[in-house]
Order: structure tokens, then C-alpha cells, then sequence
């Protein structure tokens, strides 16, 4: 919400912003644009600590009757007419997975047997280009290249997407614990480099699933796949940051990685990065193949819809937030017109 002309703008534009919560309520997140304007309404309850444990339905199971819920240690139960989930790609898979009854045995909405498969998280890596000068920058991430999109000259298939994360700092950067450059400190390092974020589609395999262990433990099994047009924009991004010939003070020089092979330290991002979770409850006109309709609600249990990033049948190769929200838009008019 940074406002360059207004000098109360409410956004101060501090350099903690990108992983951090915001001090003064100006970043435009969820919990600020939706939420809290949400909570003004007198027939909106939002409850907090409370663990959606299982979803029970009707003896036919063609309905959800009730939620159960833990909350602040204790058990509750809720019911309604229409229950929307939107748990994330991993846990709204497994709350449905948990939910297995009779009529469900192998999860709730679950015929298709699809229910947690198809899981995709992109395939990411954090790419720093370090040089002699530094880069002050605050909000490298508006910038984005799209160019290698759909493939280059040496390589004709799709490659991906590259942008920056936000401006790393020394702390930032010691989470991802990248090999040290010769000469640098973590802090320094961060001071003088531009952080390239790289996203390449993963494709939906059935294998790489959610499932849950016997104890009823979330297990998350998922072989990588596509990798090859991650590498190939690795290496087109080092490339172009060896030509480049700009900087007016070293020149050529700049750019540490003209010298050494190891200055560009490029690091997929690990399975534990779940942060792009999608694809596990996917939609589809066909109930043999797919859990939801076009509506994202259950082929077979009329009153549950699935609204998160759950509902994805490809990934592509940029980040997920936009697409959830515009399809949770979309879900709601829908929802608005069945409740008519
Ligand atoms: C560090 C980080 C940076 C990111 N940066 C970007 C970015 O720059 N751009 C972008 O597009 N995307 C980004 N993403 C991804 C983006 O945040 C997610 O794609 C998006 O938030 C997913 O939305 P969702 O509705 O599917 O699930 P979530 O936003 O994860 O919402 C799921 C909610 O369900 C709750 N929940 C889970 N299980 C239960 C349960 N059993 N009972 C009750 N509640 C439950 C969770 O607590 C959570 O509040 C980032 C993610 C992370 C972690
Ligand atoms: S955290 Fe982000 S939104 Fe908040 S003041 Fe700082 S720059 Fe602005």
C-alpha cells in the first residue's frame, strides 16, 4: 500500500518486507485485504486454534453433516449447509483422506482414487549472482523475465519463468546456508548480490502423492521430474550475467562469476519447501479422473467445494497465489448463486 506521492503514505517502505509481517498493516495480504475487512460483517465468525480433524456425512455420503474440530484442546462440531475447504494442497487432501467412512472408504470425494495424487510444488531454485558492486536495492522482486518462457533459441521447450525474491539479507540468507563466496561474509555477500528466483513447471504424476501413515501422520512421497529445462535456465541466466559488460566502474569485471565456477550458487529448492503446494484434489468434467467439477465442488458429495490450491491440474511455471485467489473469486460467485 505504498503511495511514492502521498508522505503518509501507509506503507513506509521499510527493507524487512518480503518474509515478514508487516509492523504498520500495509502489505496487501491476505489477512489485511480479505480478512480483516471480512470480520466487519455481523454473519462472518472466524475462529482461531481450531484443527479441522474430520468431516462426517450423511448415511447416504452424499452430504457433509458435520465438521469436526479441535479447538483450544477441546472437540467441537459444526455443521452447515455448504462446507468449503481450503486447507492447502497437502493438508486439504489429507483432511479428506482422514475422512474416510463407508461410503467413502478410500476418502471423502474419493472414486476417482485421485484424492492427494498429483502433487506439484514447481521446481524452484534461488540463484545468486554476486558482483563487486553492491546492489541497494529495496523491491528487486517487480522485476520479472518471461522471456525463456516458452523456450530459447538452443532449446525449444518450455523453460520457465525468472524473477527475483525479495532483497535477501545476511539472516535470510544463512536459512538457505548457500556456500559461502570467496572473500565474502553472508551479510556482504547479500549486500552485493541480485537474487534470482527461477520457476520451471513440474508435471502431474500420479505418484507423487499425499498419503497418511498409520498413525495418521501426513507422508509426502514425490520423485522430481522436468528438470532438465531447470537446468537449461540456470544456465541461461549464468550466460547472460557473464556478458554483461555494463557496470561502469569494473566493467567486464563486475560480475564475480566471469572468474569461477562456484560464484553463482544455484540450489533447488528441497521437498520441505512445500510452498508452492498444488494439484492434489484436482478438478475436471470427468468424476473417473478428477475429485471436483469445474466448480470445484466434490463430484460426489454435493455439498463440499475445495478451494485452495488443491484444485490445479498443471502448475505452470509462476508462482501460485494469483491464480488461487481469482479461482476462490470465481468459486464464490458460484457459491453466492447456489445460495439464491
Ligand atoms: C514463504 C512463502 C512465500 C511465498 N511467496 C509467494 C509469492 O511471492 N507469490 C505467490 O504467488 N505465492 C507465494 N507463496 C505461495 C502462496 O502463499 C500459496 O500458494 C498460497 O497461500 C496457497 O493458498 P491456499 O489457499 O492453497 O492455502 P494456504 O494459504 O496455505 O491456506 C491454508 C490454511 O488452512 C489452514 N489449515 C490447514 N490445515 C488445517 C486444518 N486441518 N484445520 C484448520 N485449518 C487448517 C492453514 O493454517 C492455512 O491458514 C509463498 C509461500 C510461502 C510459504
Ligand atoms: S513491511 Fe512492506 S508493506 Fe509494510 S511498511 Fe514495510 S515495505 Fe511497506
Amino acid at each position: 500500500m505504498l503511495n511514492e506521492g502521498d508522505p503518509r503514505s501507509r506503507c513506509i517502505r521499510c527493507n524487512t518486507c518480503d518474509g515478514y509481517p508487516c509492523l504498520v498493516n500495509a502489505k496487501s495480504d491476505a489477512h489485511i485485504c480479505a480478512i480483516e475487512p471480512a470480520l466487519e460483517y455481523p454473519n462472518l465468525t472466524l475462529l482461531t486454534d481450531a484443527f479441522v480433524s474430520r468431516l462426517e456425512t450423511s448415511a447416504s455420503g452424499q452430504e457433509v453433516t458435520a465438521v469436526h474440530v479441535t479447538r483450544n484442546g477441546a472437540e467441537e462440531k459444526y455443521a452447515a449447509d455448504i462446507v468449503a475447504v481450503s486447507c492447502g494442497a497437502i493438508n486439504s487432501a489429507a483432511l479428506l483422506l482422514r475422512s474416510a467412512n463407508a461410503k467413502h472408504p478410500r476418502g471423502l470425494a474419493n472414486s476417482s482414487d485421485t484424492v492427494g495424487r498429483h502433487y506439484m510444488g514447481h521446481v524452484n531454485s534461488v540463484l545468486l549472482a554476486v558482483s563487486k558492486c553492491p546492489n541497494p536495492t529495496v523491491f528487486q522482486k517487480t522485476l520479472g523475465l518471461n522471456d525463456f518462457y516458452f523456450g530459447s533459441k538452443e532449446w525449444e521447450f518450455p523453460m520457465g519463468h525468472i524473477s527475483f525474491v525479495g532483497k535477501l539479507d545476511g539472516v535470510a540468507l544463512s536459512a538457505g546456508a548457500p556456500a559461502i563466496a570467496p572473500g565474502f561474509t553472508l551479510d556482504l555477500m547479500a549486500k552485493h548480490s541480485l537474487d534470482f528466483w527461477l520457476t520451471s513447471e513440474d508435471l502431474p504424476d500420479p505418484d507423487n502423492r499425499v498419503t497418511l501413515d498409520r498413525q495418521g501422520n501426513i507422508v509426502l512421497s514425490y520423485k522430481p521430474n522436468n528438470l532438465e529445462p531447470h537446468k537449461r535456465l540456470q544456465a541461461k541466466l549464468q550466460d547472460l550475467m557473464k556478458r554483461q559488460t555494463k557496470c561502469d566502474i569494473h566493467g567486464h569485471d563486475c560480475h564475480q562469476g566471469l572468474f569461477a565456477r562456484s560464484l553463482y550458487l544455484g540450489e533447488r529448492i528441497p521437498l520441505a519447501g512445500v510452498a508452492h503446494q498444488n494439484g492434489t484434489i484436482r478438478f475436471g468434467n470427468d468424476p473417473k479422473t478428477s475429485v471436483l467439477d469445474a466448480n470445484c465442488r466434490a463430484h460426489d458429495v454435493d455439498n463440499l467445494y475445495v478451494v485452495d490450491g488443491s484444485f490445479f491440474v498443471s502448475s505452470a511455471a509462476v508462482n501460485p497465489a494469483l491464480t488461487i485467489m481469482a479461482n476462490a473469486l470465481r468459486v464464490g460467485d458460484h457459491l453466492l448463486a447456489r445460495m439464491k
